[in-house]
């Protein structure tokens, strides 16, 4: 069996799954988690979600801070990495404190990228991927708001739909011809749309954006489409960065993402990297991409589950079903498959007078690919199995 010191860089979801799957194995004393946050992971789908909705909600944690001292886990909170000697498996923080390590995994997830034009500091000017976001964004709807959604996506989409709900302006704008262009068909992306519109959100797609206009560091607002609107505050939600960073000085092969193996081994077999920092290669279906980072908490869990292997010397490869889920005002979207390229064919199955609706879509040679629902976890689930069989 291997032995040794396993750390993890990271506070995440993927941080807190491999706790739980080498701590099942016996291995929580080898443990060490480094985290730059400054509570134990916790629930980060929630923060654009219930959180918003109500101050009351608080953090819901992944496991409390006592299960990782049962464990005897080390937690180390409030602890940045910020450089890894390969040579000689060493570890630095940013405190000046070295650390050896036989296993070093990186689990640093992805950042807000920021809008050009709206420079850091800007006093009301948000993004959300944190619990300190999302608290700012907790008292910011508290008053009444002119708000800008910078980025029709999931965060951006969430957000909006919980923000007009709650009686506040909110325009939307999003450079692509559709929402959520990249992860979703063109139906599911009209539905949101539709669900957007009937919350009073106003939607621009394919808008055309002037530079940001700034007094001191407050954010004015900007021309759409030509025009000049003005807003109380904004929120930029257009996308996520891979916190590369740290792989990248000490020479791991990077690109968009940590490159990994279907083992989670970096091009260092013993710095393994998971969850939405790694960039990875699917097989399986001639349509997969060549290799994809997937921003999701299925992705999370199940590489973690697939370091966990490999840590303890029996690597499983990763070959795990895509799936996700968003909630947008009255609408749960359930997603599970990719959409390949090409769409063969579309079956709609729809749910009776709910307005509960799924779309089957099938690839070249007719398979199913991947399911969306809205509305119809009945469906989904049963077209999930489905997928699950022959993925
Ligand atoms: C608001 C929001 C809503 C979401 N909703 C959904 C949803 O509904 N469904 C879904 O499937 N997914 C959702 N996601 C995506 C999902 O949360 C992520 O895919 C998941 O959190 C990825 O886990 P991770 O551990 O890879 O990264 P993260 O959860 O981002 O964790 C990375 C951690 O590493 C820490 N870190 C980074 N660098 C260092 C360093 N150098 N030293 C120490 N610590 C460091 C960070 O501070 C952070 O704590 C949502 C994400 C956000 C932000």
């Amino acid at each position: 069996m291997n032995t040794g010191k396993i750390v993890i860089v990271g506070g995440g979801h993927a941080a807190a799954q491999l706790c739980m799957n080498l701590a099942e194995a016996g291995r929580g004393p080898d443990i060490t988690l480094i985290s730059e946050e400054t509570v134990v992971p916790y629930q980060r789908p929630p923060l654009s979600k219930s959180f918003l909705k109500s101050s009351a909600e608080s953090l819901q944690f992944i496991r409390g801070q006592t299960w990782y001292e049962e464990q005897g886990i080390e937690l180390m909170l409030g602890a940045q990495a910020v450089g890894i000697d390969r040579e000689s498996r060493r570890i630095n923080l940013s405190s000046g404190v070295f650390m050896d390590y036989q296993h070093l995994v990186l689990a640093t997830g992805a950042r807000a990228r920021p809008f050009p034009g709206i420079p850091p500091g800007t006093v009301n000017a948000f993004s959300l991927r944190g619990q300190a976001d999302a608290r700012a964004l907790q008292t910011l709807l508290a008053e009444p708001q002119d708000i800008l959604v910078l980025g029709g996506g999931f965060i951006g989409l969430e957000f909006s739909a919980t923000a007009s709900a709650k009686g506040h302006r909110v325009v939307l704008v999003e450079a692509a011809p559709r929402l959520m262009a990249r992860a979703v068909s063109p139906q599911l992306s009209a539905h949101a749309l539709q669900v957007q519109r009937d919350l009073g959100v106003e939607v621009h797609l394919q808008a055309q954006l002037g530079e940001p206009v700034m007094e001191e560091q407050r954010f004015l607002g900007l021309h759409i489409d030509g025009e000049f609107k003005q807003f109380s505050s904004v929120l930029s939600a257009i996308g996520a960065w891979p916190n590369q960073e740290l792989a990248g000085q000490c020479g791991l092969v990077c690109d968009n993402g940590i490159w990994v193996d279907l083992h989670m081994r970096t091009s260092d077999p013993s710095i393994l990297a998971i969850g939405d920092c790694a960039r990875f290669a699917l097989s399986g279906k001639p349509w997969l991409p060549a290799s994809l980072r997937l921003e999701s908490i299925q992705n999370a869990n199940d590489q973690a589950k697939t370091a966990s292997s490999t840590i303890m010397g029996d690597p499983q490869p990763y070959h795990a079903l895509p799936w996700f889920w968003s909630e947008q005002g009255p609408a749960r979207f359930q997603m599970a498959g990719l959409l390949p390229a090409v769409i063969s064919r579309t079956e709609v199955v729809e749910g009776g007078s709910s307005g509960a609706c799924s779309w089957h879509h099938f690839d070249g040679d007719g398979q199913l690919a991947c399911v969306e629902s809205v509305n119809f976890p009945a469906d989904h689930m049963k077209a999930k199995k489905q997928l699950l069989s022959i993925w």
